[in-house]
């Protein structure tokens, strides 16, 4: 087995993946990069290295694409210490004005590849354990479920708890598995509009009800902290942070907020 690490990233083409493409290459690791968009993929490399890196175009809900991309990443690297199992789309609006194409797209690529990554990556990761991890990005959104969010709430929440339960799934094998709970992040993401209703970016609203973007640096620092350290869920960014705390030690307040909030996303 090759003695370099390396992690697979889906969504590495952009936002939060390539943030932690970048971290996990400065450590020296090699590093994989699995999405949709090609060109996202090329800038992303290119700010690494391409020696340092591939490339697979797949999408996360197609489950043979996950065993063809995982197996040219490994024919590369050699090995998988982690994978990041990034890739999602926001969702936003009340449940009645969400359309049923919009709401199956979130639930199959949020969570639906979600499971399909972890089912690809546990034979990879398994062979590098100790040590190895299955690392998540969840969501605030997976907190406390907010109004105007409730599918991408659930898409959230159902990240959350596949990592519960791969945790206590794959303890055995000696996988770590982690999930990342940003709030508000500075990516792309926010340059989209919620569903096909409106017109506003996600990023107006976000500034308008006076919430802070966090740089997407500090995501991928957590990403590095939670493959290294033993906690489960990293919350990361002001809001996500007093979210959980609320959530925990004053669920009646943040129930009462919640219901005066539905202008907020839920991201
Ligand atoms: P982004 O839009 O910048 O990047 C997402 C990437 O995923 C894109 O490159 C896109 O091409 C890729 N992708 C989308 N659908 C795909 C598919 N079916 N198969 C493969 N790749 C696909 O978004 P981001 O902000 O970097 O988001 C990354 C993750 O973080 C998502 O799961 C998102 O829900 C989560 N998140 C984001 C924020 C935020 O505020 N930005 C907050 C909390 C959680």
């Amino acid at each position: 087995m090759s003695e370099r690490k390396a992690i697979f990233i889906t969504g590495g083409g952009s936002g939060i993946g390539r943030a932690i493409a970048l971290k996990f290459a400065q450590q020296g690791w090699f590093v994989g990069l699995g999405d949709i968009s090609e060109s996202g993929m090329k800038e992303t490399a290119a700010l690494i290295g391409t020696e340092h890196t591939s490339s697979h175009v797949f999408d996360v809900r197609e489950r043979a694409a996950w065993d063809e991309a995982l197996d040219a990443f490994i024919a590369k690297s050699g090995r998988m210490d982690v994978l990041a199992n990034n890739a999602g789309i926001p969702i936003g609006g009340s449940i009645i004005e969400n359309s049923e194409d919009e709401i199956t797209r979130c639930l199959d690529i949020n969570l639906k590849g979600v499971l399909f990554g972890a089912q690809a990556a546990h034979p990879h990761l398994k062979k590098t354990a100790p040590g190895s991890c299955l690392l998540n990005t969840a969501s605030a959104a997976g907190i406390y479920g907010s109004a105007g969010g409730s599918v991408y709430c659930a898409t959230k929440f159902g990240v959350r708890g596949i990592t519960e339960s791969l945790d206590g799934e794959w303890a055995v094998d000696g996988i770590k598995v982690r999930s990342l709970m940003p709030s508000f992040i500075d990516t792309p993401l926010l340059d989209m509009v919620p569903n096909a209703g409106t017109n506003e970016h996600i990023r107006n609203r976000v500034k308008a009800s006076g919430l802070e973007i966090t740089p997407v640096e500090e995501v991928a620092e957590a990403a590095w902290r939670a493959v290294h350290e033993d906690k489960l869920h990293w919350p990361v960014g002001k809001t996500a942070k007093s979210i959980a705390f609320a959530a925990r030690w004053m669920p009646g307040r943040v129930r009462k907020q919640m219901r005066g909030q539905m202008q907020l996303l839920g991201e």
